[in-house]
């Protein structure tokens, strides 16, 4: 005898089956974060910095893992912020360890909006600019 699966069936044996998978194993950045905590376990302090995320110079604490940078929250000892930051602020090791972040200036090459760009030393861009000026 066959049954058909209504459709309500349905949702509940998926919602379940990813309950399930989802205990068993965090996915995405956080289960890495999960993995890299585990590998630096012990080796953690809290230096104090300012977000630059924008200008209002938020007072941070960075915390840092065997020389990298992990987390940041508000600097608790700052009590004219009451210790806290923004999601972008706290969002900011994001922007760092971006692999698509920009760390040297790129010159475009071809037609505006064509997408073409060469990596140029920082003299080349300087120069560059100089002569635009
Ligand atoms: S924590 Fe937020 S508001 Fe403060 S500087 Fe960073 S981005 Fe700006």
């Amino acid at each position: 005898m066959t049954q058909m699966l209504s459709r309500r069936g349905f949702l509940k044996l998926s919602s379940t089956a990813a309950a399930v998978a989802g205990f068993s194993s965090i996915p995405g950045t956080l289960g890495a974060m999960d993995e890299i905590k585990k590998q630096y376990k012990g080796n953690t302090k809290f230096t104090p910095s300012i977000c630059e995320m924008c200008t209002s110079s938020c007072t941070i604490e960075a915390r840092v893992e065997d020389g990298k940078g992990m987390f940041i929250r508000g600097n608790p000892k700052d009590k004219s912020r009451g210790g806290k930051v923004c999601a972008r602020g706290s969002a900011g090791f994001n922007q760092l360890y971006d692999p698509q972040r920009l760390v040297k200036p790129i010159m475009r090459v071809g037609e505006r909006g064509e997408g073409k760009w060469k990596e140029v030393s920082w003299d080349e861009a300087y120069t560059f600019i100089a002569k635009k000026t």
